[in-house]
């Protein structure tokens, strides 16, 4: 299959090892900021056919993961409303809220519905006129301009009954604040390849320039991220500190520019909560003054206690990069995937699912 097979070339990853083994002298931690980067690189046996002296932590970028259990229980709020539906991407259905989870409310009587695209909530509330329709916007910069497009297309088709509650998250205000938190110490970001089509790698710049760390774009197959690897040992060992593409397929340095006007025009940055991080400023998406018909914050009084984490769970530490799953005494114990405390068990893209189905240490 184009695009993937020559991806997957296990010679090409072997030399790309290979090449990586006789280059990395120094001791280096690199975080991989994408949850689907964490996957791949348990999936495909990369921390092990790494050399020891290079460490690789997972960072913030699953979007369910980060979402902060207030804003979870918004939408739990929400679907408590009479004649509301609740459409949703499938993975936030089981993330725990303080007391509650989506799923739960649709148990017990409200009309919660799994879709694939905002267009399919859309479709819903086209076909049922006498309903308020609510997409929970949960995503970072690669899922809010179908969000923002599916406003658009509401607007332009009359559709009244269409709300987003925008709970989006932008990727650079996190790293930064991780970075100025100096929890971790990073020698290199493997910056997300998805994120990265719509901001482009000038994104990035900043990390690069104001930290003097590396940052190599990766796509997610595994030469694609060995060769990220590669490159940020490169930079490494020659003490650069740039901003490369290793997936020049899908990443430009400017970025999607018509995928970044749809997301403007509708959302502007707000501060946003973060499982683990607390608000940061500018670092999510609120729909604009002009959009305030679709805002599902301003349609309804959603009224919520004070959220309640779940006990035990050390999903804002993972998040952070400053422990993995292995650290956490409810892993494989208590939390599984079937039975998920954190929303980092929960999630197809969480560190502790990855760990769970590919092994604790990576082979570590
Ligand atoms: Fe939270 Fe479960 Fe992960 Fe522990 S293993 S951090 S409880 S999601």
């Amino acid at each position: 299959m184009k695009y993937i097979t020559e991806f997957r070339r296990t010679e090409l990853a072997e030399g790309l090892v290979s090449d990586i083994r006789q280059k990395s002298k120094r001791k280096v931690r690199f975080m991989e900021f994408c949850g689907g980067h964490t996957v791949a690189i348990f999936k495909y046996g990369i921390r092990q056919a790494l050399p020891p002296t290079i460490e690789m932590v997972s960072g913030p970028g699953c979007p369910v993961c980060v979402t902060a259990t207030a804003d979870i229980d918004k939408a739990i709020a929400l679907a408590n409303f009479p004649g509301v539906i609740i459409t949703s991407f499938g993975d936030m259905l089981r993330v725990p809220g303080s007391c509650s989870s989506l799923q739960n409310a649709r148990a017990q009587g409200g009309d919660v519905r799994i879709v694939y695209s905002t267009m399919d909530a859309l479709e819903i509330a086209r076909n049922n006129p006498n309903k308020t329709v609510v997409f929970i916007g949960v995503g970072f910069e690669t899922t809010a301009p179908t969000v923002a497009a599916s406003v658009l297309q509401a607007k332009m088709q009359g559709t009244k009954n269409y709300r987003v509650l925008s709970l989006h998250k932008l990727c650079p205000p996190v790293i930064k604040t991780i970075l100025d938190a100096g929890e971790v110490k990073l020698d290199g970001l493997v910056c997300p390849g998805h994120v990265s089509a719509v901001t482009g790698s000038n994104a990035w710049q900043f990390v690069a320039g104001d930290y003097g760390i590396p940052c190599v774009v990766a796509g997610f197959e595994p030469t694609d991220i060995l060769q990220c690897v590669d490159m940020l040992v490169n930079q490494v060992e020659k003490h650069q500190a740039k901003v490369e593409i290793a997936y020049k397929r899908g990443v430009t340095p400017e970025g999607n520019l018509q995928a970044q006007k749809f997301m403007l025009q509708v959302f502007e940055p707000c501060p946003a909560k973060w499982r683990g991080m607390g608000e940061i400023p500018d670092s999510g998406l609120k729909l604009r003054p002009e959009f305030a018909g679709y805002d599902a914050e301003v349609a309804f009084d959603i009224k919520t206690e004070p959220a309640v984490e779940p006990k035990g769970c050390i999903c804002g530490e993972i998040l952070r990069g400053v422990k993995t799953p292995a650290g956490c005494r409810l892993f494989r114990k208590i939390c599984t995937p079937e039975n998920p405390v954190g929303p980092c068990m929960v999630s197809s893209e969480g560190s502790c699912s990855a760990y769970y189905l590919y092994g604790d240490d990576g082979g570590r």
